[in-house]
């Protein structure tokens, strides 16, 4: 016989045996505590950059835990004991992890928090940090990043805006903050050199990465993938470009900015040429087809001539379209394409597809992939083709051409002309030093008896044994670079070489005139840009460029 819904319902207890006022209330009170805290965890993971979806997905299964206990221990009291120590562990363990990401002030149910909330100093009534703000800062949007109201945001802020100005007083190209261990490593690279800042504490420099992620409009929840982002910085009137860059290492989030300056608008003319070159590369740039290769070691400045180059073309009468692995340099009227690695399509497909447009000059600023060189030098019957690769020297960017193209018959038809570059650091012209080198050095340069030549200033001190540096340079005696080149243009001579192969190709250039870079780095040391040590310096040899990697290749090339 079925049991009637009467019967049921006679067995259900009575509910006054479960339910008393006061566990409601402690029901209540545990249930308000939780609320509180799952509102604050959701904001201060994102006030401390940590993992916020994964934080409250935890909250919320603490919430469900706790209820449950609550509701379905028989006894009440061991339930409640049961979820109040489950609640306590919890709020502790968050509020350890999010005090080892934040610096000493910001730390919660510290000695000195608690004292501070009893003297009501605390909260709301805090008194707000002062800042400065040297840099002013343009978000994505193109809208000033503005001083935050509450302390641990301006602190931050007062971080980046240091290590901002400390860069952009210097000129420096590239800012790196690396976690290491307690510390983080904070690294300025100015005019290709690296200038080592003191290590702050770890927690100042997650400051600095989170104020930049944020300020860019970067995820602030992903600290291990690599993200990049664009702000704007403004000081004196003068614009830089910063490219923001993220990525996750397994010492923790490292920050790369890179600053563009003046280069954003560097045309042929800007960059180092003699008068002589200067009127070659003019004449060549004129011409409706052939390769142009750019040749130099890491971190040489390729990419920054090539997209003086592109600058200098006429993109109003031409149709130019570069294929390039970023599009962090931006060129008006130019088609820049940009290749996802790892998307559907490989370089190779995309240049394809550029090809197939007809353009009068396409411009590949960095040759990674195989497959892509021979293809360059077979349409360039058509359109201009300028592109670049590392290399050692120039003979030596000469041999990786025709070695990537594997057909020295095409080289030789194709390849137009190549060049080689360095990068030398110009002397500051405030406190650059003349004087008579000794008359063996002379000699050995080929210089005249009387030439007078410049280096860095003697270290000056002040009466009481303090350096005394100089302003516009910090002391290094060398403010800004400059470009060295030598240029080969592929006449009858070169072309049979190349078709040739072997030795023959060195003995050819070894014939050419203009092609050492100490004599066109010394031309320079003459005119007084540079000094015999930086020409030392730059022109001895640098070790062999790693093979073809996709990724890095990005700082300061
Ligand atoms: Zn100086």
């Amino acid at each position: 016989m079925p049991i009637t819904a009467i019967e049921l319902l006679a067995q259900v207890p009575d509910s006054t045996v479960y339910v008393s006022w006061w566990k409601l209330v402690l029901v209540f009170l545990v249930f308000a505590g939780w609320t509180k805290f799952a509102e604050w965890v959701d904001k201060d993971t994102v006030a401390v950059n940590t993992y916020r979806v994964a934080w409250n997905l935890g909250v919320l299964a603490l919430g469900a835990t706790t209820l449950g206990l609550m509701l379905f221990v028989p006894i009440f009291g061991a339930g409640i004991a049961a979820a109040a120590v489950l609640c306590l562990a919890v709020m502790l363990g968050y509020v350890l992890h999010r005090n080892g990401l934040v610096v000493e002030h910001d730390k919660v149910l510290t000695a000195e928090h608690i004292g501070r909330l009893l003297s009501g100093k605390g909260g709301k009534g805090e008194k707000k940090l002062e800042v400065h703000e040297f840099v002013r800062i343009t978000g994505p949007d193109k809208k000033p990043v503005t001083l935050p109201d509450d302390n641990e945001g301006r602190q931050a802020f007062a971080l980046a805006q240091a290590v901002l100005f400390d860069a952009l007083r210097r000129m420096g190209s590239d800012i790196f903050v690396q976690p290491a261990g307690e510390a983080s490593k904070v690294r300025l690279m100015i005019d290709g050199v690296a200038a080592d800042r003191d290590p702050i504490p770890r927690a100042e420099g997650d400051a600095i990465v989170g104020f930049f992620k944020r300020a860019a409009g970067l995820s602030l929840e992903e600290r291990r993938k690599p993200q990049v982002g664009r702000l704007m910085a403004t000081i004196a009137d003068k614009k830089f470009d910063l490219i923001v860059r993220t990525q996750g290492s397994t010492a923790g989030e490292q920050l790369v900015v890179r600053i563009l300056g003046d280069e954003r608008t560097f045309k042929i003319g800007d960059l180092g040429f003699t008068d002589e070159q200067l009127g070659r590369v003019r004449d060549l740039l004129h011409e409706q087809h052939g390769v142009l290769l750019f040749t130099a070691p890491p971190k040489q400045g390729l990419s920054t001539t090539i997209h003086s180059v592109t600058r200098s073309k006429d993109a109003f009468l031409l149709n130019i379209q570069t294929l390039d692995y970023d599009d962090e340099i931006r060129i008006d009227n130019v088609t820049q394409h940009l290749h996802v690695p790892g998307g559907e399509r490989s370089f190779y497909d995309d240049l394809v597809r550029v090809t197939r447009t007809d353009p009068d000059v396409i411009i590949v600023p960095t040759v990674k992939d195989r497959g892509v060189p021979p293809l360059l030098a077979e349409v360039a019957k058509k359109p201009q083709v300028i592109t670049g690769i590392h290399a050692l020297d120039l003979y030596d960017g000469l041999r990786r051409w025709i070695s990537m193209v594997e057909d020295s018959k095409l080289v030789a038809r194709g390849l137009r002309a190549i060049f080689h570059q360095r990068l030398a650091r110009k002397l500051c012209t405030t406190c650059k030093a003349a004087y008579k080198p000794d008359a063996a050095t002379l000699q050995k340069l080929s210089m005249p008896a009387d030439q007078v030549l410049y280096r860095p200033p003697e270290a000056q001190f002040d009466k009481h044994g303090q350096p005394m540096l100089c302003e516009a340079c910090g002391g290094s005696g060398y403010s800004g670079r400059v470009g060295v080149f030598v240029l080969l243009e592929n006449d009858a001579d070169v072309q049979q070489a190349i078709a040739a192969g072997g030795d023959e190709l060195k003995a050819v250039l070894m014939k050419k005139s203009g092609l050492s870079l100490q004599q066109q780095a010394l031309a320079k040391v003459l005119d007084g840009t540079t000094s015999i040590d930086e020409v030392i310096r730059v022109t001895r040899p640098v070790q062999q460029p790693r093979a073809a990697a996709p990724s890095s290749a990005k700082a300061a090339s």
